[in-house]
């Protein structure tokens, strides 16, 4: 029996749930995302009662309403947009969360809009140019500055611990920290300092120094911070990037948190995206042509599929089939469906030696960063949602918190 195989998972399912294989069955013609509600709202209420802090839902990895409804009644209360579009839906979705405008570079209008339309309060920033921006657009109509803003200012710090680089678009040098922190704080009710370690960061390190730069430059500028978040950056699962337990990052976290001269009196906050969603979705798409170790299938990089082609993420792939098949995995490429030689996704994915046009492929893991990043193109852009109950290809939380670790569908 080979482990690619999903009817191993389907024991712990409830008799009547719907499973990936049930949808392969029905032999869709196009592409099928699959939502795993249970598995976001287990990510969330791990986040909830382990974070030593709050957790923001840093909404660009995946800005499914659907989801965002499911985080909140996990209890995650506070949102982390980055344009003014992820502020209107977000509130439009949920009128009572706290939403943070965490992007460093925004349109004056935006910051507007955010402030006097949608209620929004927390702005990050790394320059001036961009405080004076908040500042002139939080102005009362008299003039009167703003006097309930929380300006978290934005750190550059390393990314060599992840798999995704951060490092270079956004966040104040050292240098230019001090200045910054220092102005901020005389416009600032509360001031934070964020950073962000790159995503998918491998090990906790890449915490601890990030916060050994924040406790230099709370030193330097000799300010009060109200707010010290971490950002994200938090892990998920995938092949041959299986991170250390999150509680470990935690505690990283937590004791580099006590350490700095603040702790006393400010709070903690992080901003997880990927480790929140990326188990709640993954992808059904279908072998339309085999040539040798490639295989042609109807979703790719212009689909859900973005990172698997551009950075070569590798995501989790297992053949839906009824009768199992007896041969060996072996690696293959997958080529996407739009006429654009880039449309290539270079895995090595492995799949057993016999899968053929008209077999189905669950890709796992595409809750983050997967099904946020589909377009139109080439007419592609198409992918019905179905809601099942079985597990995620991996997890991180199965177990791991108060709830049951059971696939029970509250829709
Ligand atoms: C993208 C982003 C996040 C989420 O990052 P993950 O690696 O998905 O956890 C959090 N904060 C900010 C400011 C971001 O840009």
């Amino acid at each position: 029996m080979h482990k690619h195989h999903r009817a191993l998972g389907l024991a712990s399912v409830p008799n009547n749930a719907v499973t990936g294989i049930d949808v392969a069955r029905s032999c869709p013609a196009e592409p099928v995302t699959l939502v795993r509600p249970h598995a976001a709202r287990r990510a969330a209420r791990f986040f909830v009662e382990k974070f030593p802090g709050r957790t923001l839902y840093a909404v660009k990895a995946n800005p499914s309403p659907d989801l965002i409804r499911i985080l909140w009644d996990a209890g995650v209360t506070h949102y982390d947009v980055a344009s003014i579009a992820e502020v209107r839906m977000v509130r439009a979705t949920l009128p009572e969360a706290v939403l943070c405008f965490m992007h460093p570079v925004k349109a004056e209008e935006a910051i507007a809009e955010a402030y006097f339309g949608h209620g929004v309060r927390t702005f990050s920033l790394d320059s001036m140019e961009e405080l004076d921006k908040i500042v002139r657009a939080t102005r009362a109509p008299d003039g009167t500055p703003a006097a309930d803003l929380t300006l978290c200012v934005r750190l550059r710090v390393s990314s060599d611990y992840s798999k995704l680089s951060l490092a270079s678009k956004f966040g104040v040098s050292p240098v230019e920290a001090k200045e910054l922190l220092i102005a901020a704080r005389q416009v600032a009710d509360a001031l934070g300092i964020c950073f962000h370690v790159g995503s998918q960061a491998m090990t906790p390190d890449a915490y601890a120094q990030a916060m050994e730069r924040v406790r230099q430059a709370i030193v330097e500028a000799a300010v009060t911070v109200d707010v010290i978040d971490v950002g994200g950056g938090f892990p998920s699962s995938y092949p041959g990037m299986e991170p250390p337990p999150l509680e470990l990052y935690f505690e990283t976290i937590h004791r580099a948190f006590e350490k700095l001269p603040v702790s006393y009196s400010s709070e903690l906050w992080a901003e997880p995206g990927r480790a929140l969603c990326a188990e709640y979705s993954s992808l059904i798409v279908r072998v339309e042509k085999r040539r040798g170790d490639e295989l042609y299938i109807n979703d790719g990089a212009y689909g859900a599929l973005f990172d698997a082609a551009h950075v070569g993420w590798r995501f989790p792939v297992t053949l839906l089939r009824d009768t199992e098949s007896r041969t060996k995995p072996m690696a293959f490429s997958f080529y996407g469906p739009t006429c654009d030689d880039m449309d290539r996704m270079a895995g090595p994915f492995m799949l057993p030696a016999d899968i053929a046009a008209g077999d189905y492929i669950e890709v796992g893991m595409l809750g983050a960063y997967g099904c946020a990043m589909r377009t139109g193109f080439n007419g592609f852009g198409t992918a019905r949602t179905v809601t099942v109950a079985d597990e995620p290809m991996t997890t991180l939380y199965a177990g791991r918190t108060a709830e049951p670790a059971s696939n029970v569908v509250k829709l």
